[in-house]
């Protein structure tokens, strides 16, 4: 069974093609800078790739090419689009209304729009891809998986904000989280690859990508995140400051003249690592800037690393302990040093990495040393791979599928 699984950004649409019974990807591909005059579309696996400057006015534009390319030219896996047997999509907010992901129907796509206020740029794109999908290949299921929905198992404790309780009750303004579908891969593969049941370990997993979060997974179901009400709250991050004194916000746009909309953006896509450093969002080109001597670049290195580390010891408090904690994404699969200064000084916890491991590459792997309480794993996320699974479970369970062993 072939899964196509969609993940349509703000201005960018990632996929692939997923034979789910083999768990391989057959195709895979991103549409760049869509909506814009100097948009790309980049297909094929990793050992041949071709890169296509094609005109990609929308979202609906760029499924359309994304088909195209999975039945004709070099890279075309598929004879017709008919091999496509059902299409997960990424959903980044489910609101309060999708504690799962839900085979699509009018009614889901209605409520995804609705939820479009709380990620404007997500929801609506994704709504246009699988419309778009509905008139390319009719017929076909298609399964809604959201970025939120591992989250609804927080308690309100964790999701309230000390806020007027009618701000909650008019407009929803709660924490709702966000990277579910990574927290919830990772969790699962560390609980394999510990060889240790999900619902008896208390986990912290971070997400370290250039959007970063932390969850606490006690027993298997999400007790807190980092994320907020939207993705710009908890850690620092790339472009994204994370959390700061709420009151920063008026004081900037009263002294700097900014609108809402500036503020958000200045808050968004100038603070960060890019807005400490001054030099980039990016860790790598950061850590040379640290090897050149630039104070700015270190002092965003060392802020990164307090953040994690804090969220560490908040989750620790929450949980009363930890049995391991997992890191994720560029920043958590692949900085080592980064690794190494956020677990520094957590001996007296339980937490101590173990150099050699640490300084090993690419692979699914614990860095803890053995004297440590606590374990510590690297494992690579995995969203897509998530998405198809739902997708299959869902479309299974409306039809007549034999199920596969996943
Ligand atoms: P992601 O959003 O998951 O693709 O992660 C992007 C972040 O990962 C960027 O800050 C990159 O600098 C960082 N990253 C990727 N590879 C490395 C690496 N080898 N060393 C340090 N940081 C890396």
């Amino acid at each position: 069974m072939n899964i196509l699984v969609i993940n349509a950004g703000s201005s960018s649409l990632k996929y692939q093609l997923i034979n789910i019974e083999t768990e391989k990807v057959i195709a895979k591909g991103l549409c760049e800078r869509v909506g814009s005059p100097d948009s790309f579309h980049k297909h094929g696996l990793d050992e041949g790739e071709v890169v296509i400057s094609t005109p990609l006015p929308d979202h609906q534009a760029a499924i359309e090419v994304v088909l195209k390319s999975l039945v004709e030219g070099p890279h075309a896996p598929l004879e017709s689009i008919e091999e496509i047997d059902a299409v997960g999509h990424r959903i980044v907010q489910g609101g309060a209304y999708f504690d799962k992901s839900v085979l699509i129907d009018e009614d889901v796509k209605a409520k995804i729009l609705e939820l479009a206020e709380l990620a404007p740029l997500h929801n609506r794109a994704a709504v246009q891809g699988i419309e778009a999908c509905q008139a390319a290949i009719p017929g076909r299921m298609q399964v809604a998986v959201f970025d939120t929905s591992f989250f609804a198992t927080l308690p309100q404790k964790a999701y309230m904000y000390p806020l007027p309780y009618e701000l909650y009750e008019k407009y929803g303004v709660r924490k709702y989280g966000a990277h579910g579908t990574s927290h919830r891969y990772i969790a699962q593969r560390t609980a394999e690859l510990l060889g240790e049941p999900l619902s008896e370990l208390k986990m912290i997993t971070c997400h370290l990508g250039n959007g970063c979060s932390v969850s606490a997974i006690d027993h298997g179901m999400a007790a807190d995140t980092s994320m907020g009400m939207t993705p710009l709250d908890g850690l620092m991050m790339g472009t994204r400051s994370g959390s700061i004194d709420p009151a920063i916000v008026p004081f900037i746009m009263e002294h700097e003249g900014l609108s809402p909309s500036e503020v958000n953006d200045l808050l968004n896509k100038k603070s960060g690592l890019l807005g400490i450093s001054g030099v980039s969002n990016d860790l790598r080109t950061i850590g040379e800037e640290v090897e050149r001597g630039n104070e700015r670049a270190l002092l965003a290195y060392e802020m990164y690393a307090n953040s994690v580390k804090k969220y560490i010891g908040q989750y620790m408090a929450i949980m009363a302990g930890v049995d391991v904690i997992v890191l994720t994404g560029g920043i958590g699969e692949n900085s080592a040093d980064m690794r190494r200064m956020i677990f520094a000084g957590m001996q007296p916890m339980g937490i101590v990495v173990d150099n050699t491991k640490n300084l090993q590459r690419g692979f699914e792997r614990i860095i803890s040393h053995r004297r440590s309480k606590v374990r510590i794993c690297v494992v690579p996320t995995n969203e897509e791979l998530m998405i198809a699974r739902d997708t299959y479970d869902i479309v299974h369970a409306h039809s007549q599928i034999v199920p596969y062993k996943g």
